[in-house]
């Protein structure tokens, strides 16, 4: 609530206001729903206890690898079949926190959450992402079936974030998914690559022809999502395609 206010009314009234907020309702934490939060609405409990992604992993496609030694390099995957991205990032594991608030924020529509989320999707990467380029972050594209049932695009509001947080200007229009496809859970990675195929589109061929983009969605699984949208991207005449991912799921 003291984020809304923010937004509605003079800096003084909204200080008074949100002080008395404060002692009548400490406010909760917007994933695990306890407090006390920080600024963007998340506890010290929470934050903690993400499980960021962490070297070695691979070069490419940004899987971790189960040894803690030893340095990055290609994985099987990368090493034996097409991979249209030149990188692919993620900021943690789809379990625990980061689960939970993608729950909440996709299913429970805490929208809200795009901006503490975002936000780490930038300040974890700035080493392995040069955020300045990329001429254009694109969102992974709902069907529009799927965007009605849901209200909005997760994978838009994240990028609509980073682009606030880095200046880069999203493009959501170009891409499209045209074909609806069955739910990707317990698929195995070739059902997925296969389930995927031919579910995107490329509309504007002007606009992101030699450029420069960096892909962005929630939850990486096998990957076959985001591949397929670069393989997309790639046909179209992009120039390279990088991928962003809040969480990566194993
Ligand atoms: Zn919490
Ligand atoms: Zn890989």
């Amino acid at each position: 609530m003291r984020r809304e206010l923010r937004w509605t009314l003079d800096k003084p009234i909204r200080q008074f206001l949100c002080a008395f907020l404060d002692l009548l309702f400490p406010e909760r934490c917007l994933i695990c729903n306890k407090g006390p939060v920080d600024s963007q609405g998340i506890c010290e409990y929470c934050l903690s206890s993400i499980k960021y992604i962490s070297s070695p992993a691979c070069s490419k496609c940004g899987i971790p690898f189960n040894s803690d030694a030893g340095e990055d390099h290609l994985c099987g995957i990368c090493l034996t079949s097409k991979v249209h991205f030149s990188k692919a990032r993620a900021v943690g594991f789809f379990e625990g926190v980061l689960q939970e608030a993608i729950h909440q924020f996709k299913y429970n529509r805490k929208t809200i959450l795009a901006k503490p989320l975002g936000d780490f999707m930038v300040n974890c990467n700035r080493d392995s992402i040069d955020f300045k380029a990329y001429d254009f972050l694109v969102p992974v594209p709902l069907h529009p079936r799927r965007l009605r049932e849901r209200g909005f695009n997760q994978a838009l509001s994240l990028a609509k974030r980073i682009a606030k947080r880095c200046g880069v200007p999203v493009d959501y229009l170009s891409l499209k998914r045209v074909r609806w496809e069955k739910p990707q859970i317990n698929l195995s990675r070739k059902e997925r690559e296969r389930n995927v195929r031919g579910a995107f589109a490329f509309y504007d061929r002007g606009k992101l022809s030699k450029n420069r983009v960096l892909l962005i969605d929630d939850v990486c699984t096998s990957g076959a999502t985001v591949n397929e949208c670069a393989r997309v991207l790639m046909e179209a005449g992009t120039r390279r395609v990088d991928v962003l991912t809040l969480c990566r799921a194993l």
